[in-house]
């Protein structure tokens, strides 16, 4: 059995789908999770300017990946992507069209996002965009010229009644939108947890 290219968990194919590693890099929920796993390192090293290090070598070492990413069920919830097709490639073991290394300054804005949500502070190395707004789903927040989606009243209803949504918005709706403001990791794990029930059944 192959292993999870995000979480390292066990996987077989039939559970499995191929990404490309622009899709990967673009994922500020899947950065949150590498920053968790390297914060052991981040603690030896010691000092902001090595963290920085450590940060800017798991960028380019992510975003410099030539090969496609083998990704488990349950990391899925982190990335936007064509769902068939990429378990259509990991079942057939064929490679996506543009896969292959991204230019990290692609990433580096939701890398560092993630970053400061793991540790606490924007890496300074990284120029940091004015906060616009915030997020009605888990207070995340959002930077100017960051992507969000509105989500109106009654989707919130139908996510929370099939369990799609653990709990409901944090705050009552917006009354200019009649719904409420998403960060797109919050939107991402809903459409998907909604497409994953969808084909369960
Ligand atoms: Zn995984
Ligand atoms: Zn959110």
């Amino acid at each position: 059995m192959r292993k999870c290219d995000s979480c390292n968990a066990p996987t077989e194919r039939a559970h499995s789908y191929i990404l490309t590693t622009e899709i990967v890099v673009l994922s500020e929920a899947y950065w949150r999770d590498q920053f968790r796993f390297a914060t052991d390192i981040v603690r030896q090293v010691g000092g902001a300017e090595r963290a920085l290090t450590v940060f800017s070598g798991l960028i380019g070492q992510v975003a410099g990946s030539a090969t496609p990413w083998f990704i488990c069920e349950d990391c899925s919830e982190l990335f936007a992507f064509d769902r068939a097709a990429a378990r259509q490639h990991a079942l057939r073991g064929t490679v996506p069209e543009h896969s292959g290394p991204v230019d990290p300054g692609e990433c580096v804005q939701f890398a560092a996002a993630a970053w400061e949500h793991v540790f606490g502070r924007w890496p300074a190395n990284v120029q940091q965009p004015a906060v616009g707004d915030t997020c009605d789903l888990c207070a995340k927040k959002l930077y100017r010229g960051e992507i969000a989606a509105q989500i109106e009243v009654m989707a919130i209803e139908r996510y929370l009644a099939s369990g799609v949504l653990d709990s409901p918005p944090l705050c009552p709706p917006r009354e200019s939108l009649g719904g409420w403001v998403s960060c797109k990791i919050c939107m991402i794990r809903m459409v998907t947890r909604a497409e994953r029930a969808g084909e369960g059944r």
